[in-house]
């Protein structure tokens, strides 16, 4: 065992964001246990699940839900959470590995 004690300078350099924005090039669906399934029939494109999503991973067009971003999705069931009682168009299921 060496007797001199590692420096800050000896930890390896690490978290390290060098672009602005660059999380959307990071694949973070991986880190999923949970998905979230979005029924299209049932919602009523209130996209309060779009303005809570963390992940920015609601997919929106023309000013319409139109689907789930699974590359970026962590799977928090934030979504699923603020869908409004009577509708409940988003059900969390376990992801499959
Ligand atoms: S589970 Fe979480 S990260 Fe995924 S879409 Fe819903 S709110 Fe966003
Ligand atoms: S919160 Fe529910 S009803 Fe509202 S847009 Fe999202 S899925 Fe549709």
């Amino acid at each position: 065992m060496s007797d001199k004690m590692p420096g800050w300078r000896d930890i390896p350099i690490g978290g390290m964001i060098l672009d602005a924005g660059n999380s959307a090039k990071y694949e973070t669906g991986t880190w999923r246990s949970s998905k979230p399934i979005w029924d299209a029939d049932k919602c009523i494109q209130c996209l309060t699940c779009w303005i809570y999503c963390p992940d920015s991973s609601i997919q929106v067009k023309d000013e319409k839900m139109v689907g789930i971003d699974y590359f970026h999705c962590k799977g928090c069931g934030l979504c699923a959470s603020v869908c409004p009682d009577k509708v409940q168009a988003i059900t969390m299921v376990i992801e499959e590995t």
